[in-house]
């Protein structure tokens, strides 16, 4: 990662696990071992939990006295009113959640989401104050073909259409190329570094002379493990990760933690 950046570890939980009670049991042994690495004095690096809704008070309560963040893994387009089954960016900040998620391939493609719907969702979330990661990335067609850095650049200009910079602030970006994620598959960090990199210059571009790409975290997505990190978190453009499977274990989303700081 970068020097001057203070890495960021994140967690999404996505449609997992089945009950209340198991989503517990790993909050606490993650409340655990995130205790104990706060208290060994070493410096850790930023985390954050994006839990299915459900579960976000119950994570609050577990995770309560540890530095770890809770966040919603998506929003509702709409604030308030005759929406049902949908959850909004309030309620989610009422919550304690100081984080959304917003545009993971997973919404892109089973839920058909849209770069517009995902900006939306975007200004939601940093008008009800809470810091926003936007996830970005190419297909394997799209990466076979060459077409990573065009695929990224035209996700991130829209999703950040109209964030300002000082609003910058508030966002991360996730770079998590589809084709790496729950395949086991995880993207070679020199590759992963180009794609940051060009990333930092797109956005560069949109935020000339302000610091904002110098600041800016962007983390990397898809099948991140223990065993991976280390190679990973090398990379200067690299400020942190997204973890999906491994964030569901204890054990391994702490050690990702722990070899990230
Ligand atoms: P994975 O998922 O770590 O299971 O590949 C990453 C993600 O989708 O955020």
């Amino acid at each position: 990662g970068g020097e001057s950046r203070r890495p960021i570890v994140s967690g999404n939980w996505k449609l997992n696990p089945l009950t209340a009670g198991e989503a517990k049991e790993t909050l606490k042994l993650l409340a655990a071992n995130q205790r104990a690495m706060e208290e060994s004095g070493k410096d850790v690096p930023e985390v954050i939990l994006f839990p299915p809704y459900p579960f976000v008070p119950l994570a609050s309560e577990v995770l309560e006295g540890t530095t770890v963040a809770i966040g919603g893994q998506d929003c509702s387009l709409y604030d308030k009113g005759a929406y049902t089954g949908e959850v909004s960016v309030s309620q989610l900040a009422s919550l304690g959640c100081n984080h959304l998620l917003v545009g993971h391939s997973e919404r892109r493609t089973v839920f058909d989401e849209t770069d517009a719907e995902i900006n939306k969702k975007v200004h939601l979330g940093l008008n009800a104050g809470l810091r926003v990661m936007i996830c970005i990335g190419e297909t394997e067609d799209e990466f076979l073909a060459d077409m990573a850095n065009a695929v990224n650049e035209i996700q991130v200009k829209k999703a950040l259409s109209g964030v300002t910079a000082a609003q910058m602030e508030d966002i991360t970006i996730a770079y998590e190329p589809v084709w790496a994620i729950g395949t086991g598959k995880v993207c070679d960090a020199p590759t992963a570094q180009e794609v940051h990199a060009a990333v930092r210059r797109v956005i560069d571009e949109l935020y000339p002379d302000t610091g904002v790409a110098a600041k800016v975290r962007i983390l990397y997505g898809g099948s991140v493990t223990p065993d991976t990190i280390d190679v990973t978190m090398r990379e200067s453009d690299i400020d942190g990760v997204l973890v999906g499977g491994a964030s569901l274990v204890a054990d391994k989303f702490s050690r990702i933690i722990d070899f990230s700081s």
